[in-house]
């Protein structure tokens, strides 16, 4: 198992964000974390990228223990965590931010990576010296997606990239998702878009206030009434049609 996340509780003061949660990711794998707004997807990655401490458990990544180290050698073990809200240097250019990404690495590692990045997102080669800050919403997620990849990922942490995006925006982040995963980078992804996560994951996990409440292939997650009901508009549905039954004469 590549990443065992085993018991770990956080709490900010008296708000407990996580509690118990445990979960794995194995190579090649994309594991889908789904949950509401509040559910604690971004402090589960966050406490796996060492940027919250953990109250109690433990995560364990390749035989080591993360929760014992600082966030800059956990990102120097290739542990790739592309924050929410696409975080791009606005007053750099596309290209400055996807160097900034490499900084450190070996010159000929950085021009690899950046040829993959543009031929995975040809619109930022495109735009390889316009600011950042002037891109679209989608073209910024890319980037920032992109300048994940400058560093040779072996695990990607993925929190709701398809937040504030259009729908044909996200079907083009998700499919470069499955393409960065069918390279062999293991994913974990956090979304309130329950049905783009389960479509692209192999195992999912349903986080209610803090609390994982349902694992399982993302197939079977997929089918589950509870899920349906409440992640994938069942609910809505339901009540849409009893709507218009009730109109009908
Ligand atoms: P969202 O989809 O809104 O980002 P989330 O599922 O990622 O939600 P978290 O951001 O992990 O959830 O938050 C989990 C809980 O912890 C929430 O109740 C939130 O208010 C609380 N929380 C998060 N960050 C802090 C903080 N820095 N200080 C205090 N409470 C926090």
């Amino acid at each position: 198992m590549l990443l065992q996340v085993e018991n770990v509780s956080v709490a900010y003061g008296a708000v407990e964000a996580l509690k118990a949660v445990s979960l794995s990711v194995s190579g090649g794998e994309i594991v889908a974390v789904l949950g509401a707004n509040g559910a604690g997807k971004t402090t589960l990655l966050k406490a796996i990228s060492g940027l919250v401490p953990l109250k109690s458990g433990a995560i364990v990544y390749d035989g080591k223990k993360l929760h014992e180290l600082p966030p800059h050698l956990i990102a120097r073990m290739g542990v790739v965590h592309i924050p929410e809200g696409r975080r791009v240097f606005a007053t750099l250019t596309v290209e400055e931010n996807l160097n900034l990404g490499g900084y450190g690495c070996p010159k000929e590692e950085v021009k690899r990576a950046k040829e993959w990045v543009f031929q995975l997102f040809p619109v930022l080669k495109e735009r390889r010296r316009q600011l950042a800050g002037t891109l679209s919403g989608g073209e910024q997620q890319m980037l920032a997606i992109g300048r994940g990849l400058m560093r040779s990922p072996r695990l990607m942490l993925l929190d709701e990239p398809s937040l504030g995006l259009a729908p044909l925006l996200v079907d083009q982040v998700f499919a470069t998702i499955v393409e960065i995963n069918k390279k062999g980078v293991p994913i974990l992804i956090v979304e309130q878009n329950a049905r783009k996560a389960l479509n692209i994951a192999d195992q999912a996990h349903v986080l209610e206030v803090g609390r994982i409440v349902l694992s399982g292939p993302a197939r079977e997650i997929a089918a589950d009434e509870r899920v349906r009901q409440a992640y994938l508009g069942g609910a809505t549905y339901e009540r849409r049609l009893r709507a218009k039954e009730s109109r009908a004469p």
